[in-house]
């Protein structure tokens, strides 16, 4: 079939395509209803249905042909160490802990927040959680104590389960120390026990009653075999917060049957992956890519999961092309800023493995520009596949379903709506824009299995946030600005309140950035709008140059890029500035922090920084500020 066919079937007739879906995995009580959309935009999906994620991601296959094969392939390049996990030894493990979380006290629907570094026990600790019906928040092992404490007020888990360290660079990031920061800043007293492995990285205290060794507790408890509990499809199964900038985080809630069912589909149909597959996702287990495709995707389809912990670069540029020659890594799913990161660097560093099992890359989590997508692609031989995600989402919304059918890739476009997806872009009072208009991407309802269920304890949010943007009109918007061209392919412009208005002319910073990437010396380049008296708004660039090349005059290159903007965009979008740095302020999840690059320049009160709720990060941001203070 057809790309089109099978897309027209899941929007023409959602229930019998899901249920389809939702055939191939295994439930306890089958489903009444496979969606109920009587209390829209509350859409829920296999309602009445019984089932288990933990169940259907490790016990199906533990006990079934796969018992022997490779489940969790850990690999650190942090500390030298890797392990590989079977399926039954996963089993077994998961059992373990869910045996002594439960002998803890833990029940259904309590929550349990991981704050853990990329390590077997940390997906070891979802996948208990999941088997007890708890409800798990994996804060990123990079977010701050104030950040983690806001998180632990919001969620009010009973257990905590963490380490003592991760390693970032070859440095201990003392968790056990940050989260006891933390529990002494919250105002909850939910937290009864805390879970802690002790990796023998830092020295860490533990407070008597409250903290327990991970190793000594489960030897203790030496439970074997814990019965999955049985949970409503449309109980939640986890909490995870986004990266806000401001203000309290959201808490995104997913429910149970509807994830399983949309990521166990998209293994197949969206990454082309089954039997002899070796999958990696290069995220964290703190973002939701590392929930939906380190864990629980890789896992339901039974193929092994890469878990790494590490970054692309440490400790030399070659790291990633040996993980991928050593394990026989066949998809890779990573992010273009690490692409960005790698092309910086001479391309023997990918030659110097042989990296030949490798069949597709995707990128997501931003805009995969032209000659980075050019550049991965033509280096690799593989397709390269850009789609388009939110924490939100739980999994694509716009991709190139290489399992259905491998669509002509347009660069730069993460290219049509992924199934059950009913996106359009529409202009400010949510009517429909003409082919290749610039307007808000939307999804109209239902939206489909495996998208947030709302905000945690928080509904009026989620109405607010998502749905409250057009009088009469109940459409989804998270905020991205995009067109739809005549093909049908979809071109994400950046977010929203990241659209300049040049002397009226409305600007996607991701237009210009595209132009420029495409200079020859550019690694990085951000566009920012800054004030500008006459034209309201001016477009100020802000570039990284790359590594190897001949050092050519700055101005020359400036010139040079001035001269792209006029040729491809026109005099419109003529920079007011074009500035060189040697690095752009980032989230930890690798997305540009355009406001603080535009108070730097304008010279405003960085003041608002402090709403950075990521102290780490926030670290980094004032290192790259102060470079940027000095370099601009
Ligand atoms: P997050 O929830 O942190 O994953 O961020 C989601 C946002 O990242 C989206 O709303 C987009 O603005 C951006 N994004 C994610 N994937 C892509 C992509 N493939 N192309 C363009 N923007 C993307």
């Amino acid at each position: 079939m057809s790309y089109q066919e099978v897309y027209r079937r899941s929007i023409d007739d959602p229930q019998g395509y899901w249920a389809e879906q939702a055939a191939e995995l295994h439930w306890f009580t089958p489903w009444e209803k496979v969606l109920d959309d009587s209390n829209a935009p509350f859409y829920r999906w296999f309602v009445g249905g019984e089932t288990n994620l933990c169940y259907n991601a490790v016990d199906r296959h533990a006990l079934g042909p796969k018992r022997g094969q490779a489940a969790i392939i850990w690999e650190s390049a942090e500390t030298g160490l890797s392990r590989t996990l079977t399926y039954f030894e996963l089993y077994r493990e998961v059992n373990r802990l869910a045996g002594a979380m439960h002998n803890l006290g833990l029940r259904k629907g309590d929550r349990v927040l991981i704050y853990m570094p990329m390590v077997p026990e940390a997906i070891i600790g979802m996948l208990a959680c999941a088997r007890l019906g708890a409800i798990h928040s994996v804060v990123f092992g990079g977010f701050s104590v104030q950040s983690l404490a806001t998180r632990i007020d919001d969620a009010t888990p009973t257990l905590v389960l963490t380490a003592d360290a991760g390693m970032r660079k070859g440095n201990p990031v003392p968790l056990k120390e940050m989260l006891d920061a933390s529990l002494e800043l919250v105002t909850t007293d939910s937290v009864r026990h805390v879970l802690v492995l002790n990796r023998n990285l830092v020295d860490i205290a533990m407070t008597h009653g409250r903290d327990l060794d991970w190793h000594e507790t489960l030897a203790e408890h030496n439970v074997r075999y814990v019965e999955p509990t049985r949970v409503a499809s449309t109980d939640p199964s986890y909490i995870l917060y986004t990266s806000g900038t401001t203000g309290k985080p959201k808490g995104v809630v997913r429910d149970t049957g509807g994830y399983m069912v949309a990521l166990h589909a998209s293994m197949s149909q969206i990454y082309n992956v089954g039997e002899g597959d070796v999958y990696w996702s290069t995220s964290d287990i703190g973002w939701v890519v590392g929930h939906s495709y380190i864990v629980y995707g890789p896992l339901l389809k039974g193929v092994p999961t890469v878990v790494y912990e590490g970054r692309p670069d440490h400790p030399d540029p070659g790291v990633w092309w040996r993980v991928i020659e050593k394990y026989g890594v066949t998809c890779v799913f990573t992010a273009p800023t690490a692409l960005r990161a790698l092309r910086k660097f001479p391309d023997k560093w990918m030659h110097g493995s042989d990296i030949s099992s490798l069949k597709t890359l995707f990128a997501a989590g931003e805009p995969l520009d032209e000659p980075t997508y050019q550049w991965a692609s033509h280096e690799l031989g593989v397709p390269v596949i850009d789609h388009y995600w939110q924490t939100e989402s739980g999994w694509s919304m716009l991709t190139n379903p290489i399992g259905v059918e491998h669509m002509a890739v347009k660069p730069g476009s993460p290219t049509k709506p992924a199934f059950g997806h009913r996106l359009e872009v529409v202009d400010a009072d949510g009517n429909r824009v003409p082919l290749g208009e610039k307007g808000f991407l939307v999804d109209h309802g239902p939206l489909p299995p495996g998208m947030l269920l709302t905000i945690w304890g928080d509904d009026e949010r989620y109405i607010q946030s998502y749905w409250s943007h057009f009088k009469n009109k109940l459409l989804y918007m998270s905020g991205d600005y995009a067109i739809e061209d005549k093909d049908g392919y979809f071109w994400m412009l950046g977010r929203a309140d990241e659209v300049l208005n040049v002397s009226g002319h409305r600007l996607g910073t991701r237009e210009i950035e595209e132009v420029l990437s495409g200079h020859p010396a550019a690694a990085e380049v951000a566009v920012i709008g800054v004030k500008d008296e006459l034209k309201g708004e001016g477009v100020l660039v802000v570039a990284v140059l790359k590594q190897d090349i001949a050092p050519i005059t700055q101005t020359r290159v400036a010139e040079e890029m001035r001269q792209l903007v006029r040729d491809k965009i026109g005099a419109i979008a003529t920079p007011n500035a074009i500035q060189f740095v040697s690095m752009l302020p980032k989230t930890r999840s690798g997305k540009i922090m355009r406001r603080v690059i535009r108070a730097v320049y304008q010279g405003d009160n960085i003041g608002d920084l402090s709403t950075i709720e990521d102290d780490a990060t926030l670290d980094m941001v004032r290192e790259a500020v102060d470079v940027l203070t000095q370099e601009m």
